[in-house]
């Protein structure tokens, strides 16, 4: 949605001005910070809607700056797509665990990045919709309207991707999801179907919910269920 506010930070000049010239052609405005410590400040001060984080930035690096914006209550709730080098696939791992809700592999085309950037912004508005109804299913609690969920009554801190993942799976308890429709539902209509980053999402979020994630169940060939 033009008008939306989208944070860079990155210290390579060239992909820095890619990014920001072609969010700003689209009507983003966009706000620039060429190192961790800057991009920090940056964020803190402007809270925008989401931030395009370089994990390889000298000093203060992508993977700090996420998990310091994920444990601040005034910044966690802000999308983080990664940009991250081509095969590091531990890092994608990694940054994904801290919070971050997304990743793009550079080198990158303009089109992949936006469309990337509107699917996360676009299913923000959804997830804070008010007066959504709670889903319970077993000690597990999920509350739309407020984005949180419980287990057991302790509240458990999940990213956005990781919400919308288990709000869906939990929608139809037994019902089996394919890991294309759970891409489809979760990340938005626009986006590179990539079947490997939901299983790395279930992980992380099996993870989160400590003994309720055993209800979120693999179906071997097929996908994943939540236990009915
Ligand atoms: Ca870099």
């Amino acid at each position: 949605m033009p008008g939306q506010h989208v944070a860079i930070i990155e210290d390579e000049e060239d992909i820095l001005e890619l990014i920001s010239y072609n969010l700003r052609k689209e009507g983003y405005r966009v706000t620039t910070a060429k190192s961790g410590e800057a991009g920090l400040l940056a964020v803190r001060n402007t809270l925008p809607d989401l931030v395009l984080l370089d994990l390889m930035l000298p000093g203060v690096d992508g993977f700090e700056v996420c998990r310091s914006l994920k444990k601040s209550a005034e910044t966690a709730h802000i999308p983080i797509i990664m940009l991250t080098a081509k095969g590091e696939e531990a890092d994608v791992v990694a940054g994904l665990e801290l919070g971050a809700d997304d990743y793009i592999t550079k080198p990158f085309s303009p089109r992949v990045l936006l469309a990337r950037v509107r699917a996360i912004l676009r299913r923000k508005p959804e997830t804070e919709s008010e007066g959504s109804s709670p889903i319970v299913v077993h000690d597990v609690a999920i509350h739309p309207g407020r984005h949180e969920v419980t287990v057991g009554g302790v509240h458990v801190a999940l990213t956005h991707t990781e919400f919308n993942l288990l709000h869906l799976l939990a929608s139809r308890p037994g019902w089996v999801f394919t890991r294309y429709q759970i891409v489809e539902a979760v990340r938005g209509d626009n986006s590179p179907v990539t079947d490997r980053s939901v299983d790395v999402h279930v992980v992380g979020l099996r993870k989160k919910l400590g003994e309720a994630g055993r209800y979120i169940e693999t179906v071997r060939g097929m996908g994943y269920r939540f236990k009915g």
